[in-house]
């Protein structure tokens, strides 16, 4: 069978589903929850999973609020998996928007059983819910539980200003400077005392004096965690936190030992001690799989859905996602769900997260997802292809 002779039928049942699917996305919109605390979208997503016909498994990889869905396909064949983001981020809600990549990958897997019940291709899709994008790197944990072991192939959406297929994403390392310093009266005894917010100041003056000699794709940005307690005491703790930021990740490296130099420098002048702390998990760049970006562009071609081109008026930014994408064949798209311009981490965004482009968004995300999972099922040579360009 080809998977043309199902497709209408996935097709059919996203749109059945659209309304539940866009309700789900605004109760999740208006219950943001943060980082492994994703405790009712979670059970929403599973709720409606189960609801439809997969087979649901809570909590795996050791994270209470991750999931695994299955539909089973007929007999042995490979694991093709759909992720599905949730969390939001503090004080903004869903300003990424990671309720309508929830739905479209949990809508997709909903649809799937609904139109077939058993797949009509050997093998089996799952949608595996992974909590903590935004800053808890929950895939990296999901993929150190094993949770991917078996899995083929990756593929979610995103949603953004525009829809592009491909686009770049940036590896991190996080890393904190800690100064220590010395407090005293600010005012009778100021020479006393060891300014340890002055060695911050330094830092980050340090740092952007580096930025002019820094790659273009490189970003270093921080905030001052601890500054101080009150004026009259000249600070003797301060830590900044800063993400280092690279397409490339031996240069992350590079960008690690210069921001260290950087530090050791603002100690130096200010006669506080530092000690500079990176993060052990580091965020990969995506991967690309050219060979999954134009199935995936096919079916959006298939439901009507327009891609549009990069105006290149934005950077980059990062995603766990990268590090799954260098473990095994995957895929990252951006769907629109705002106007041109409006900026991923914006109240702005997170406005448009539950509008009417963000339905469209998420209905045809979860179509060309579910069409997308089939193709690679019904088709092993594709299948086959985007794991040799992978090179495995
Ligand atoms: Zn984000
Ligand atoms: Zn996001």
């Amino acid at each position: 069978m080809t998977p043309d002779a199902v497709k209408p039928k996935v097709v059919q049942a996203v749109d059945r589903l659209a309304d539940e699917l866009e309700a789900l996305s605004h109760r999740i919109h208006e219950t943001p929850e943060l980082c492994f605390k994703e405790e009712r979208a979670h059970a929403w997503l599973t709720d409606l999973l189960e609801a439809h016909g997969a087979k649901v498994e809570r909590g795996v990889g050791s994270l209470p609020t991750a999931f695994r869905a299955t539909i089973e396909g007929g007999g042995p064949g490979p694991t093709i998996a759909i992720l599905a983001e949730y969390d939001a981020l503090p004080g903004l809600g869903h300003a990424c928007g990671h309720n309508v990549i929830a739905t479209a990958g949990a809508g997709a897997g909903a649809a799937l059983a609904l139109a077939l019940g058993r797949l009509p291709f050997a093998g089996r899709i799952q949608v595996i819910g992974t909590p903590a994008e935004e800053g808890g790197a929950g895939k990296v944990k999901l993929l150190e539980a094993g949770v991917f072991q078996g899995v083929d192939a990756a593929m979610m959406i995103h949603g953004r200003c525009g829809t592009q297929v491909w686009r770049p994403t940036l590896g991190i390392i996080k890393v904190k400077a800690e100064f220590h310093g010395k407090a005293t009266h600010a005012s009778s005894w100021p020479w006393r005392g060891v300014n340890a917010l002055n060695a911050v100041i330094q830092l980050f003056v340090a740092l952007d004096q580096m930025r002019q000699q820094l790659r273009p794709d490189a970003r270093l940005h921080g905030i001052i965690v601890k500054g101080g307690e009150q004026p009259n005491i000249i600070p003797e703790y301060t830590r900044a936190d800063f993400y280092l930021r690279s397409l490339d990740k031996s240069y992350l490296q590079e960008l690690l030992r210069r921001f260290g130099s950087c530090a050791e420098g603002a100690a130096a002048a200010t006669g506080c001690r530092v000690e500079v702390t990176a993060e052990p998990t580091i965020h990969e760049p995506m991967k690309p799989n050219r060979t999954l970006a134009e199935l995936f562009e096919q079916n959006l071609a298939f439901i009507d859905f327009p891609v549009d081109p990069d105006d290149g008026e934005a950077g980059y930014g990062s995603t766990d996602c990268g590090n799954v994408s260098q473990a095994l064949p995957t895929i990252h798209p951006y769907i629109r769900i705002s106007p041109d311009g409006v900026p991923g981490h914006s109240r702005e965004f997170a406005e448009w997260a539950r509008s009417p482009l963000a339905r469209a968004g998420l209905v045809a995300g979860a179509k060309a997802l579910a069409l997308t999972a089939l193709d690679l099922l019904a088709m092993p040579e594709k299948l086959a292809a985007a794991r040799a360009e992978f090179g495995r």
